[in-house]
């Protein structure tokens, strides 16, 4: 079984309703982000971003990042690992992908 070098946790997953695809919800050390992932004939990772609710410093890549509904800020860190990530979800949790 695959494995990260961080716990990834409270992993949820729906459907995109703006364009075909998923958005992968996950917490790695209590804080939230979200995996855009669009979906053709496979699946492929579009973009990592913070999802907050107040702000703070994200642990992985050190950006003091603002709550989620004032911005959409990219965490660099995990978006150099997105391809990893999303072979992790598919590998790990297949079934949590919505039909
Ligand atoms: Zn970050």
């Amino acid at each position: 079984m695959m494995k990260m070098d961080f716990d990834i946790q409270n992993i949820f997953i729906t459907k995109h309703t703006d364009y075909k695809g998923f958005k992968i919800r996950f917490r790695i050390n209590q804080q939230q982000y979200i995996l855009l992932v669009g979906k053709t004939s496979e699946i492929f990772p579009l973009s990592l971003i913070h999802s907050f609710n107040e702000r703070e410093k994200c642990k992985p890549c050190n950006k003091l990042v603002f709550p989620s509904n004032i911005s959409q800020q990219v965490c660099p860190f995990l978006f150099n690992r997105k391809r990893e990530l999303l072979a992790y979800f598919q590998e790990n949790c297949a079934e949590l992908f919505p039909e």
